[in-house]
């Protein structure tokens, strides 16, 4: 198995998210949207084995973060761990044995640490993790939250690998189909990171040294691939920073197609 730290993003946006994170043979799953058949179809095509998964750490109650999780870790006995507020909203949801841990900071796992930043989401109680793996790597996955917050700016700028939401064109969404409501949830600070917002984040990170960066979360109604790269690109160019000398850029994509970043 994997040495490196390496990330996977199974897939991502509003159909479902998911993550993978580990190195030297073990690492765990950050969330878990769509079904149990699509997330090991997904692990499958990456050549992650399932023995090799510590946990699954959830970020928020929200369909598209953990629609297969009751099944996931019934089937493969995976340890869940959330905030409070968020396994208070998944209890239902569960099968009666789960067993489920509350995240506090922190927690250690295998030669892993896990350690719980709070983001601001229409959700319970909504967090972003970063997994610090056992060759010292750090990587953060950021993505549904109205703003970044200083926490969640302070734990990108220390890590090796960064997943940032880039959610939604502004122009898009504004003249899109979305009914007012929802729009003003998604530009709400309890909602999600614009490419504009993105794009500024990322500019300050590269120049703290972050340089390994992933666009998440992309809006399918709207936003594209195209669009989100560009905004972050034309950014970091106007702050005078170029793509793939001073930094790399993926997006995360929809379906699997078995990227993976080593950091
Ligand atoms: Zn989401
Ligand atoms: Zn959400």
């Amino acid at each position: 198995m994997m040495d490196l730290a390496k990330a996977i993003p199974l897939f991502s946006g509003s159909s479902g998210n998911s993550y993978f994170i580990g190195a030297k043979g073990e690492g765990v799953l950050i969330d878990a949207g769509r079904n149990c058949k699509q997330l090991e179809l997904a692990l499958e095509a990456a050549s992650v084995d399932f023995s090799s998964i510590g946990a699954v750490f959830i970020t928020h109650e929200h369909t598209d973060h953990c629609s297969a999780l009751r099944v996931l870790a019934n089937k493969h006995r995976l340890d869940i761990y959330a905030s409070e507020g968020t396994l208070n909203a998944l209890s239902g949801k569960l099968y009666p044995n789960a067993r489920v841990h509350v995240i506090e900071k922190e927690t250690a796992l295998g030669n892993m640490l896990i350690r719980r930043i709070d983001t601001p989401h229409d959700a319970a109680e909504s967090c972003c993790y970063s997994v610090t793996t056992a060759d010292g790597k750090t990587a953060l996955i950021a993505t549904d939250m109205g703003f970044v917050t200083p926490e969640v700016r302070a734990a990108a700028c220390g890590s090796d690998f960064v997943v940032l939401e880039s959610n939604h064109d502004l122009e898009m969404l504004r003249l899109g189909p979305y009914p007012y409501i929802l729009k003003k949830r998604i530009l709400s600070d309890r909602g999600h990171l614009s490419n504009d917002a993105c794009s500024v984040e990322l500019a300050q990170l590269v120049s703290s040294g972050a340089c390994r960066l992933m666009l998440g979360h992309l809006s399918e109604q709207n936003n594209t691939p195209q669009i989100a790269l560009r905004a972050s690109v034309a950014e970091l160019e106007r702050a005078g920073m170029k793509f793939r000398r001073d930094y790399t850029l993926d997006i995360a994509p929809k379906e699997p197609t078995g990227l993976s970043v080593i950091y």
